[in-house]
This record gives C-alpha cells, sequence and structure tokens, in this order.
C-alpha cells in the first residue's frame, strides 16, 4: 500500500521536550504538519519548532494543559473553527511523581491520574468524531511498562498507564470498524529528563538489554503506528522496554 501524498495533520501532546520533541521530529520527516502541544516551556517548544521547520517541515505550537479542560476545549474548538482537522493524535504528555504508597500525598496520586487520564479524555473525545466522519485517523497514547507490569514507588504512574492501557483496548474496539486505530506504546526506562535522579545503575540490572531506551526508537514506533502500514494494528499496547514486560 502507498503512503497518501500528503500525510494527515499530527497532535503530539508533550511535544517540547524529551520522548514527544522526537516524536514531533519524526513524524515531522516522515511529512506530517505538526501541531506541537506543551505545557510550559516555551523557549523548548519553540527549539523544536524550530528544528522542524530548518530541517523542510511544518511546525505549529499550541500551548494547553491537557488537565485543564476549559483550556483544552477552548484550543481545540478554535482548531475545528478554522476547519483544522488532526489526522493523527498523539497522546503523551505525562509527569510522574514515585513515592512509596505509603507515603504517597494525594497531590501526587491526583495530579498523575488526573493528568494522564483526564488528559486523554479531554483531548481525544473531541478529536475522535471528526476523525470517524473521515473514516481514517490514528490514536496512539504513550503509556509504560509500568502500566503492563507494575513498579514499585509507582502505584499513581502505573495505574495511570495501566487505565490509559484499558482506554486504548475499549476505544479501539468502538472505532475500529470506522478506519481509526488505537494503540498504545509501553516504554521501559528512556533517558529523558523525566528519569531524573532515579537510581539507573540500579534498574539497568532488572532490565534484560542492560540499557535505557532512546527517544528514536519509541518515535520510529510511533511513526509506523502513524502510518498506513499499521492499518491492520488497533486495540494493542506494545512494550517496548528492552526485554522488560
Ligand atoms: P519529559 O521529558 O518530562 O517531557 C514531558 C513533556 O510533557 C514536556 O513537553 C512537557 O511540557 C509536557 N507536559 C507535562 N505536563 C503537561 C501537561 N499537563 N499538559 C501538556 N503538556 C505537558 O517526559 P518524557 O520522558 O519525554 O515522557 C513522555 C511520555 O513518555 C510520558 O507520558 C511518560 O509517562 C512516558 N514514558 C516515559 C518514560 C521514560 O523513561 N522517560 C518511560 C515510559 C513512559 P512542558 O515542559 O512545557 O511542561
Amino acid at each position: 500500500m502507498t503512503e497518501p501524498t500528503s500525510l494527515p495533520l499530527a497532535l503530539v501532546t508533550g511535544g517540547s521536550r524529551g520522548i514527544g520533541a522526537a516524536i514531533c521530529r519524526e513524524l515531522a520527516a516522515a511529512g506530517h504538519p505538526i501541531l506541537l502541544n506543551y505545557r510550559s516551556q516555551d523557549a523548548a517548544a519553540e527549539a523544536v519548532k524550530a528544528e522542524i521547520e530548518a530541517a523542510g517541515g511544518s511546525c505549529r505550537l499550541l500551548k494547553f494543559d491537557v488537565a485543564d479542560r476549559p483550556a483544552v476545549l477552548a484550543a481545540l474548538a478554535e482548531l475545528e473553527r478554522e476547519g483544522t482537522h488532526v489526522g493523527v493524535l498523539v497522546n503523551n504528555a505525562g509527569i510522574a511523581k514515585d513515592e512509596s504508597f505509603p507515603a504517597m500525598s494525594w497531590e501526587a496520586w491526583t495530579s498523575v491520574t488526573r493528568l494522564t487520564l483526564d488528559g486523554f479524555f479531554n483531548v481525544t473525545q473531541p478529536l475522535v468524531m471528526p476523525m470517524v466522519r473521515k473514516r481514517w485517523g490514528r490514536i496512539i497514547n504513550v503509556a509504560s511498562v509500568s502500566g503492563v507490569i507494575g513498579n514499585r514507588g509507582q502505584v499513581n504512574y502505573s495505574a495511570a498507564k495501566a487505565g490509559l492501557i484499558g482506554a486504548t483496548k475499549a476505544l479501539a474496539q468502538e472505532v475500529a470498524k470506522r478506519g481509526v486505530t488505537v494503540n498504545a506504546i509501553a516504554p521501559g526506562l528512556v533517558e529523558t529528563d523525566m528519569i531524573g535522579d532515579a537510581p539507573v545503575d540500579l534498574i539497568l540490572k532488572h532490565i534484560p538489554m542492560r540499557r535505557m531506551g532512546t527517544v528514536d526508537e519509541v518515535a520510529s514506533l510511533v511513526r509506523w503506528l502513524a502510518s498506513e502500514h499499521a492499518g491492520y494494528v488497533t486495540g494493542q499496547a506494545i512494550v517496548m522496554a528492552g526485554g522488560l514486560g
């Protein structure tokens, strides 16, 4: 099957840094115009946009907090008013607030679960019907291997990512007949700002490949899932974790 000559617009949440920035660069290199969402770091977002444009791609910034429902709905309504159709949605924005469960604060629980699950709902729901009407769409959710096998110190994050995988599988069934695929990627440890001061050497001992994943490895899987080649793959959570999971 051939790729369409003009590829659909891709909205990537949390596209200004780490995995999301690599996804923006990779989808732009494939030929998708990019809508890069981010929450706070203007300079980081501008830098990714400049890089994409220097390479001949197209990138527009869209600043909102995915957990802020009125802000998301206002931004997406504006896109609709101007007739902008999102064909590929990558729900990538995420945070971790690791604490052992007995010591976990309510704030750590609610901020992580709300960003992940409310963020998915807020951004995805307004965009899914237009995809259904066009009989084509790709929704790719960046979960985590923690949502598949659990991880100590991450009860909040594991619950949120497992919930995101459940949402992926259920929504995939609702829209499969309409040409819209919904998949999740469950990366293991990937070298980004998010891992902060995690004890990497200790964690690597539990990873069969004994190395971290790269943002480009995750991005290349997103590129494939967004393409025509992946048209018969839906409702899957693809673990990319060096042998974990
Ligand atoms: P990162 O380097 O910390 O980058 C996070 C990105 O998300 C930034 O662009 C940030 O924008 C944005 N963001 C954060 N909160 C947001 C919000 N409420 N609304 C909109 N954007 C928001 O993180 P990462 O490591 O690339 O992680 C990306 C995704 O991969 C996350 O879903 C994470 O859970 C998942 N993941 C990461 C790993 C890993 O080891 N790194 C492993 C498995 C899964 P601002 O800077 O503007 O706030």
